[in-house]
């Protein structure tokens, strides 16, 4: 199962990856979690990352394109994967398109979760309170920007995949147990 999962920050996209991971037995290829363990390791693309992330603002396309297309070649990545945060742009979409005709595989599913925007603020300061202020991009005046350039850049991406015909939306504001059944009852 290849699988992209899609919503603003906040609808629960990595909570309901990790859950498909077991299910379906596919690694999530979380951009944002790799963005995260290089900036930890100081590496250089950690280093060029960390101030873009810290304002909540997109890493360069070339930069993400190619941890994906380095972790699409990974063994564990062979049957299948689910991409949470990527793409975020029309250019990363089609850098994936590229890359996965190249490869020979197709897209399953695009899953769309949907959130109202109240919802959202509400969700990431409770994250924030759990994780004891180790995402510097939880609050608000971030989250603001945040939402802002999914609005602009990433949210044309769901057009973009309802013309190739594989969406699911799904409604994202029920317990995560419901979220997850909606998922699976999309993916049938
Ligand atoms: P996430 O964990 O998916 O919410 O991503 C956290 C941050 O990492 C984002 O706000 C961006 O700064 C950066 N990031 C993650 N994925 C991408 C991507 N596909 N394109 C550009 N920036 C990204």
């Amino acid at each position: 199962m290849r699988l992209i999962i899609m919503g603003p920050p906040g609808a629960g996209k990595g909570t309901q990856a990790k859950i498909l991971v077991e299910k379906y037995s596919i690694p999530q290829l979380s951009t944002g979690d790799i963005l995260r363990a290089a900036i930890q390791a100081k590496t250089p693309m950690g280093l060029q990352a960390k101030e873009i992330m810290a304002r909540g603002d997109l890493v360069p396309d070339e930069v993400v394109c190619g941890i994906v297309s380095e972790r699409l070649d990974s063994a564990d990545a062979k049957n299948g994967f689910i991409l949470d945060g990527f793409p975020r742009t029309i250019a990363q979409a089609e850098e994936l398109d590229r890359m996965m005709e190249e490869k020979g595989i197709a897209l399953d599913a695009v899953i769309s979760l949907d959130v109202d925007a109240d919802a959202l603020v509400a969700r990431i300061k409770q994250r924030a309170e759990e994780s004891g202020g180790t995402r510097a991009d939880d609050n608000e005046e971030v989250l603001r920007n945040r939402l802002e350039v999914y609005g602009e850049l990433t949210k044309p991406l769901i057009a973009y995949y309802k013309k190739q015909g594989n969406v699911k939306s799904i409604d994202g504001m029920g317990s995560i147990e419901e979220v997850t059944s909606a998922i699976t009852d999309a993916l049938g």
